[in-house]
């Protein structure tokens, strides 16, 4: 009998970061790294995971919102989903009520990530491969077929997508090889949280370099003058040679962004990340154009909530760093139809990472691109941030900074049932600690 979708089950679960100001910036000062984690079961014993993530206080409106979801999912045969994905796709964003809370951005659009996640990490698992290898296998008309192509056809057609993965077709087995080698370039973002010490930076910044990075970024946006300090700081720890990037995660508006850029011009930044509003194309332009003399590009895309804002970041010359979101996107079926509209205009794609489970999973995404799409390593990278790796049953393992490539089947998104179930908010054992000796108080 043919497997079916006989159960979706959806978990809060929520790790305590903000005690230790890991993750802090501009603009999210006291995140709690969370995530909204989804488990399919078929009718055949089999699982797949997906998550998305959140930083603390909404995940339960996340987890609302992939119950909603749930049933245009149970039921399914899995055949009938992989046999025409991109139609699966359009069903689950579509759905003529549902829809009206989106569309295709914000919460629901979150909940889809989740859900999309845990059937390409479903799919992997049955065919035994590591997501990245499932992704490279497939025929450029078989990996073309699992993308809704609506509202981008005015920049990629699915013939010129088969055409420009057609072209990429020569030299994938020595890209490969060489991927399994080397891994993939990372750059650490773990040393320049807004909330840690001068002491603390400079630590990390001698630990990292040992590491092997050689790439760096740090937070900026709450006090220009800290910010120079803070850079100096880094600045020489790393040394002249090093790559170095900011993010003030859409602390600015678009003159104040150009201003405080160019105050800060003297330590030789490869780009600013997010210095406005996500949504704010023609701002983004307008800061481009303005840092472009100064050789900063603009990087955005972590909370660019789906494929028609990315096209039009891309139009409009807005950004000169794509950074894909694995969970901000409905899933990997709209984060491939990124890549390729990146790949057309010439723009490399460095994924965000961090967070919960991000670094497990873009990986998979950006071997993809080098052995598939763009056949190249230049300018391109995955954010590196060292917290909450123990949680994951197949984590990131980085050598020299870089990723190494990822060998088990799956799309590396399971977490360990032990965290699950200690993490899991407010119901888990880690938070009525928590909550019995007063560090969180309890949810109303
Ligand atoms: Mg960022």
């Amino acid at each position: 009998m043919e497997a079916k979708i006989e159960n979706l089950e959806v978990k809060d679960v929520r790790f305590p970061t903000s005690l230790t100001g890991d993750g802090s910036d501009a603009m999210h000062t006291d995140p709690d790294y969370s995530c909204a984690y989804v488990k399919l079961t078929l009718s055949d014993g089999t699982s797949g995971y997906g998550l998305t993530f959140t930083i603390g206080k909404g995940t339960e409106v996340v987890v609302t919102a992939v119950k909603a979801l749930a049933p245009l999912v149970v039921g399914k045969a899995i055949k009938s989903i992989y046999d025409d994905f991109a139609k699966f796709w359009r069903d689950l964003t579509s759905d003529s009520q549902l829809r009206w809370i989106g569309p295709e951005k914000g919460v629901i659009h979150l909940a889809t990530a989740a859900i999309i996640n845990a059937l390409w990490d479903l799919w992997a698992r049955r065919e035994g491969k590591p997501l990245w290898k499932l992704l490279a296998d497939m025929t450029p008309e078989q990996l073309v077929s699992t993308i809704d192509f609506r509202y981008i056809t005015d920049v990629i057609t699915k013939e010129e997508a088969i055409q420009l993965l057609k072209k990429k077709e020569d030299g994938k087995k020595e890209r490969e090889a060489k991927l399994l080698q080397h891994g993939y370039p990372a750059y650490c973002t773990s040393v320049g949280w807004i909330g840690y010490s001068d002491e603390k930076i400079k630590k990390l910044c001698k630990q990292k370099l040992q590491e092997g990075f050689t790439a760096f970024k740090a937070k900026v946006g709450q006090n220009l003058e800290d910010d120079k300090r803070r850079l100096s700081i880094i600045r020489k720890e790393i040394g002249e040679e090093n790559l170095f990037m900011v993010d003030a995660n859409q602390k600015w508006d678009v003159q104040e962004a150009i201003s405080w850029m160019k105050e800060l011009t003297n330590f030789n930044l490869l780009w600013i990340e997010e210095p406005t509003s996500p949504d704010d194309i023609l701002g983004h332009a307008a800061i481009s154009k303005a840092l472009k003399p100064y050789g900063i590009g603009v990087a955005t895309g972590e909370q660019c909530q789906n494929r028609v804002i990315f096209k039009q970041l891309l139009q409009a010359g807005a950004l000169q760093f794509c950074q894909i979101d694995s969970c901000r996107l409905g899933g990997v079926n709209e984060i491939l139809s990124v890549y390729l509209m990146a790949a057309k205009l010439g723009v490399p794609v460095c994924p965000h990472a961090g967070g919960v489970g991000l670094c497990e999973l873009v990986q998979h995404l950006s071997a993809w691109d080098y052995i598939s799409v763009s056949g190249s390593l230049e300018k391109r990278m995955i954010e590196y941030v060292e917290h909450l790796h123990e949680h994951f049953e197949d984590p990131v393992s980085i050598r020299k900074g870089h990723y190494e490539t990822p060998l088990r089947p799956g799309y590396s998104t399971k977490m360990k049932d032990r965290s699950v179930s200690d993490y899991q908010y407010p119901s888990g054992d880690v938070w009525k600690n928590m909550f019995a000796e007063g560090k969180f108080s309890k949810p109303l």
